[in-house]
């Protein structure tokens, strides 16, 4: 039986691993569009917030330590951009423009999410961010430490954390406590 799953990040590696758990000859190759499987995004607030002091500790696994451990294939850079479910095939894009199918017995779709951008007054100026992915998190890091932020914001942190509501958004308290954490100190 062979196994293609779109995403890696927590769904589509968990998938591969209980797969080649249940069926160690079974073939699972998960293909994600993204550079990094496995990240913790919990721990995006506590990297910008310095707890977490490099990128490399919010990786779990590198596709190569996480193809060793589990048996599962990863291919990163590539983007799954079309299903043939009656051919059993999926399309997919390398980053380098370059595209190929790959057939499937089975196919799990993990692709996850993208943030929502609310269109508001200033959402595209910089020091506006989505926090996501790792490659967010550094960007909000180094914004708040090229640009002084905590002289300037640290009333709005304070605000946030007495504002976000823990119990429904607690990566919105998360992140408002983190950026607190960095203005302050
Ligand atoms: C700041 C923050 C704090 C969080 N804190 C917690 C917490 O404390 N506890 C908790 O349980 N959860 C927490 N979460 C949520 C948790 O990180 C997510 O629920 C989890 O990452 C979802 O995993 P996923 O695999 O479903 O999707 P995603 O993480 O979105 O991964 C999907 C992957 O699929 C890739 N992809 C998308 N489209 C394609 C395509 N067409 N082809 C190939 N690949 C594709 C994407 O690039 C991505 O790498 C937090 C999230 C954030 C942002």
């Amino acid at each position: 039986m062979k196994y293609v799953i779109l995403g890696g990040v927590a769904a589509g590696t968990k998938a591969a691993a209980k797969l080649k758990r249940l069926d160690r000859q079974s073939e699972v190759v998960i293909f994600t569009k993204s550079t990094d499987i496995s990240y913790a995004g919990c721990g995006l607030p506590y990297y910008i917030g310095g707890d977490i002091a490099t990128r490399d500790e919010l990786i779990v696994n590198s596709p190569e330590k996480y193809a060793g451990l589990t048996g599962a294939q990863v291919q990163t850079g590539c983007e799954a951009v079309g299903i043939d479910s009656s051919a059993k095939q999926v399309s997919i894009r390398r980053t380098d423009g370059s595209s190929f199918t790959e057939n499937y017995d089975k196919l799990i779709i993990a692709t996850g999410a993208a943030p929502f951008v609310p269109p508001v007054d200033g959402v595209g100026l910089a020091g506006a961010f989505c926090v996501r992915t790792p490659d967010d998190a550094v960007a909000i890091r180094a914004y708040a430490e090229q640009n002084n932020c905590r002289r300037r914001c640290r009333r709005a942190a304070r605000q946030s954390v007495s504002t976000a509501a823990p119990s429904r958004y607690p990566s919105a308290a998360q992140m408002a406590a983190a950026l607190r954490k960095i203005m302050t100190s």
